[in-house]
Formats: structure tokens, sequence, C-alpha cells
């Protein structure tokens, strides 16, 4: 690429997470060339675990790379949800052959840097993907037939279109959306791993756990072949800035936050040597995500709490929808990208609008709403909360299994 003549089918994608991974390998599964600029100096993960939800594996199987990513997860039996004061179960959800044959696909948790490293693999062994490290976008300006793209290193990159798949604080959606940074709305999150001999033996259980409690939440799963737990603690602080994320946490904070919290879950914090704090943010839900050529994806359009657990998910969908739809248009961005946003913008905002109410109303709901929650959820049967989730699970109407 220079910065006097450029092929105007050319992509660049700013950002190498699961979302602009995925969006590359899409892309260039339909034969278009895409070059990846990252910020970091290498491709990797913050973070330990994520939980896939079936619509995540009807996209890995769309990009070509699903059976190395089943390879590389857990198979949970069941989404449990305790009562963290209480210790009691509030509802257990089978994610078993049931469920697998209604939605097409498994319920699995792996480790981010192998969702991410079966991406990252499928993007090297394609010849029309180029990855670049240290590249971080500052700026792009439309140009006669594509964009040029500015990176921090003063580059100048010439291509028919950008896609801005740069995360929460995205560079890209500041100049075409322009709704300032992400929002803290106090929740904070602490993540550790737990080696499997140091998770408490009466907690090792095939599920991904959720103690609910009076604004706080714990989450368990297994990881990597059952050779560690991941955990996420979230509370509801203050509102903070959101700085550098993954920062050492400070643990007596944590146990004073979940003091609610029964005997059994609390042996989790008190044995974790070590806690990494994540400020959480998100933004409200746009109806344009587009600027001629240059569009967004993943966290950059619509980030969201994760409290669905989706947001990767999400990511995931949006990259193979955008690619149908710049294939379908031939290559004519323009016409692509709004499109791909007519599809996608609904369906995401409905999962960032439902992570919030689900954090306030099921997870860290107290005193009778609490009980109310609880009494709901009893009462409902397997298939009752298949029926539930069948708009997030089953996936985008288009892209369901045949
Ligand atoms: C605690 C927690 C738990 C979660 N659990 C789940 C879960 O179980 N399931 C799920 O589906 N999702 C989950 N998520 C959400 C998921 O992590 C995100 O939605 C997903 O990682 C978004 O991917 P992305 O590629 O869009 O953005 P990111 O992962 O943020 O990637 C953006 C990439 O762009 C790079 N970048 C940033 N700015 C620039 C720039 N200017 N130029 C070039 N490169 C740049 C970054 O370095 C990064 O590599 C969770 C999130 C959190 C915080």
């Amino acid at each position: 690429m220079t910065t006097e003549t450029f092929d105007s089918r050319s992509i660049i994608v700013a950002g190498g997470g699961i979302g602009g991974l995925a969006a590359a390998l899409a892309l260039s599964n339909k034969g278009f060339t895409v070059t990846v600029l990252e910020q970091a100096r290498e491709f990797g993960e913050l973070g330990a675990g994520i939980q896939l939800g079936p619509n995540a594996f009807h996209a890995l199987d769309r990009l070509g790379v699903g059976q190395e990513a089943r390879s590389r997860a857990v198979f949970v039996d069941h989404l449990i949800m305790m009562d963290g004061p209480s210790g009691e179960k509030i509802a257990e959800i089978p994610v078993n052959e049931p469920f697998r044959q209604r939605f097409g696909n498994p319920y699995a948790v792996i480790h981010r840097a192998d969702v991410h490293g079966v991406l990252l693999e499928g993007c090297r062994k394609s010849p029309h993907i180029s990855l670049a490290t240290s590249k971080r976008v500052v700026a792009y300006e439309r140009v006669p037939g594509g964009v040029k793209v500015i990176t921090a290193d003063g580059e100048h990159l010439l291509a028919g279109a950008l896609i801005g798949a740069d995360g929460l604080r995205s560079r890209v959606r500041e100049q075409v959306v322009g709704d300032g940074g992400p929002k803290s709305s106090g929740h904070i999150c602490f993540r550790a791993v737990l080696p499997i001999d140091q998770m408490p033996e009466d907690l090792r259980w095939n599920a991904a756990t959720l103690w609910a409690g009076p604004g706080t939440h714990l989450v368990h799963y297994p990881l990597r072949g059952w050779k560690e737990f991941n955990i996420v603690a979230t509370f509801q602080g203050e509102p903070a800035a959101i700085g550098p994320q993954g920062l050492p946490g400070d643990r007596d904070e944590l146990l004073f936050r979940f003091r609610h919290l029964s005997a059994k879950p609390r042996k989790i914090l008190e044995t974790a040597p070590s806690w990494k704090r994540w400020v959480l943010g998100d933004r409200d839900p746009v109806e344009n995500w587009t600027d001629g050529v240059v569009t967004l994806l993943g966290d950059a359009a619509h980030p969201m709490h994760q409290y669905f657990a989706q947001g990767a998910c999400m990511a995931l969908e949006d990259a193979v929808c955008l690619g149908d739809k710049v294939a379908a248009s031939d290559g004519d961005f323009a016409a692509a990208f709004p499109a791909y946003q007519l599809l996608r913008v609904v369906r995401t905002a409905r999962v960032q609008l439902s992570a919030r109410e689900i954090g306030r109303h099921l997870y860290h709901a107290s005193g009778v709403h609490a009980e109310v929650r609880t009494a709901v959820l009893r009462a409902k049967t397997p298939e009752q909360f298949y029926d539930s989730l069948d708009w997030i699970y089953g996936g985008p109407e288009e892209y369901r299994k045949k």
C-alpha cells in the first residue's frame, strides 16, 4: 500500500481483538484484501475466560474456525444462578444435549487467548490478510474512492474502506459518532484465575455459575481442560474514570464489597492470591455507526456490560454479517455498510439494554426485589428458559444453522 495509489477493494481494520480479527477473516474469506492495524506490540487478549453461546459457534463456523474453537473449549452442563447471601440455588439451566439440539450448537467456556488464537491462526493462514502491530490509528480522512487512515507514527495509509474494531474507547468512533468517551456506571470487576487445586473442592462444578447478591455478583467456571477456574467478581461502586484496565485490584476492598456473601463462595475470594481490576464502561445504543466507507464493529459499535456474556459473541456475529454484505455488494462499501448496520443495530442494542436490565433486576437485586426475582426464576422450566433465550442463542434469523 502506498500513499499514491491504492486498491479500492482493500480494507483496513483498526484493532486486532476478537472483533477485528473475525472481520478480517470474514472479508478475506470473500476474497478481499485486508490489513489489520493493532496498537499493541503483540496480538493478544487481556483477561482470562469468556463464555460463548451457541450463536458464537454459528459465527465461528461461518468463519471456518468453529472446529478449532470447539477443540479448545470446555462444554459446561449447566448455567447456575445461586443466591449469594443464603447460598441457596435460584435456578439451573441445563445446557446439555436438548439445549444443543434446540440451538444447533453448544454453550462453552474458553480462554480468551484460545478464541483469539484460533482467529489469529486463521488470519495468518490467509494470503489476503496482512497483520501489523504497534500501529495506533488516530484519525481518518475520506478521499475520492476510499479513505486515508492516519496512524500515531505519522503514516498515511489508503484503502477502499476502514472498519473501526478498536474497542470501547474507539478512535474511529470518535469521528463517526462523536459521542465522547464511554460512560462508567460505577460497576467494577475484579478478575482472577485459580489453578484447579486451589478452587474449593465443593465448588468445582461443570457450570457457568453466578452468585447474585445486593449490588454484586460473582461468576466462576472451569477453563483449559479443567486446569484452571476463571473468577469474575463484579460490584456496583461509585462512578470512576475509565483509566488503564487490568491493574492490580485491592483484595480488602473486594472482601468488603462482598461482605454479605455466604461462606462457601466467599472462600473463593479469600483464596485467590491476586486480582486484576476493570472499571466497566458502556454507551447508549446509537442508530448510526457508519460514515460512507467507514464503519464500526464489536465494542467500538455497541459496547455493553458483560452480564449476558455476549460482547464477543456479538462482535463475531457482526463480522459474519459484514463479510456477507460486502460480498453481496461486490465491494461497494458505501452500499454494504448501511446494509450491515441495518441488520445489526436493533439486535446489538437489545443486548446492550438487556444486559443493563439483568444486572439491575436479576444479578444485583436486594430485599423484596431479590425475593421476586428468586420466585420468578425458580418457577421456570428449562423449556421456558430456552424460549426466553431463543432470540440470543438461536443467532440472528439470517445466520441460523440450517
Ligand atoms: C469482565 C468481562 C467479561 C466478559 N465476558 C464475556 C463473555 O463471557 N462472553 C462474551 O461474548 N463477551 C464477554 N465480554 C465482552 C468482550 O470481552 C468484548 O465484547 C470483546 O472483547 C470485544 O471485542 P472487540 O474486538 O470489539 O474489542 P476489544 O477486545 O477491545 O479489541 C480492540 C482491539 O483494538 C486495539 N485498539 C484499540 N484502539 C486502537 C487504535 N486506535 N488503533 C489500533 N488498534 C487499537 C486494542 O488494543 C484491541 O486489541 C466480557 C467483557 C468483560 C469486561
